[in-house]
């Protein structure tokens, strides 16, 4: 039996980083699953594809190439790690997520993440409809301004332009649609345990979760 942590939780909560981090220290594998939307989501706007079409859309995600090395995601073998960082691109990734047979297409890849000897992985639905088995569940929130600036230093460390205020406007849209949607909305899963990481340090966070696991 392989032992699953899933991490959801709103956009820039912290979650990606404190994933990483416990999968490190458990050396559990990682899956990062908003990538897998924003693949999507870079693939559409390079080809073009009409942001309305579910169809079109799914097609995409059922035949991406991917691969992830270490940290860097690869799209046919092109390095894409940055580009798929982009505000545009994450904003799309909320768009087209909202399309059941989008979900529906990525559904299987993402179970295929859990291998021996764990996984860590992170996301709005991992423990609410992938991994509703998981051994742990733990659900990471932060007041948008929080967030917001975590953000905007994220951007800059990575040579984008940011400017706060429509940085605020996109995370409470993103919000807003991550949570109405009819499908897979983010809500904690049952049994989860709920953590504010407004006022924490990243390494709080991660050991608070470690100890959970441990419990
Ligand atoms: O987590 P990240 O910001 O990279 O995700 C980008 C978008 O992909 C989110 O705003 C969300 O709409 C969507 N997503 C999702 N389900 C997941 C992961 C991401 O719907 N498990």
């Amino acid at each position: 039996h392989i032992p699953v942590i899933t991490i959801d939780g709103p956009t820039a909560s912290g979650k990606g980083t404190v994933a990483h981090k416990v999968a490190d220290h458990l050396g559990f594998h990682l899956l990062d699953s908003g990538a897998l939307y924003r693949l999507t989501a870079l693939q559409a706007i390079r080809r073009d594809t009409s942001l309305t079409d579910e169809h079109a859309l799914a097609k995409l995600a059922e035949h991406l190439n991917i691969s992830f090395t270490g940290e860097a995601v690869f799209l046919s073998h092109e390095n894409v790690t940055d580009a798929i960082r982009q505000e545009e691109v994450g904003n799309t990734a909320s768009k087209i997520a909202a399309f059941p047979s989008v979900r529906q297409a990525l559904y299987g890849l993402q179970l295929g993440f859990r291998k021996t000897p764990g996984l860590v992985a992170d996301g709005r639905d991992m423990g609410t409809v992938i991994f509703p088995g998981a051994q742990l569940k733990v659900f990471l929130t932060a007041s948008v301004e929080a967030r917001a600036e975590r953000r905007y230093k994220q951007l800059i460390a990575k040579g984008f332009s940011a400017n706060m205020e429509d940085l605020l406007m996109d995370l409470k849209a993103r919000d807003d649609r991550d949570t109405n949607r009819a499908i897979a909305p983010l809500v904690p899963a049952e049994g989860a345990h709920v953590l504010d990481t407004s006022r924490m340090a990243v390494d709080e966070a991660v050991a608070q979760v470690l100890q959970w696991y441990a419990a």
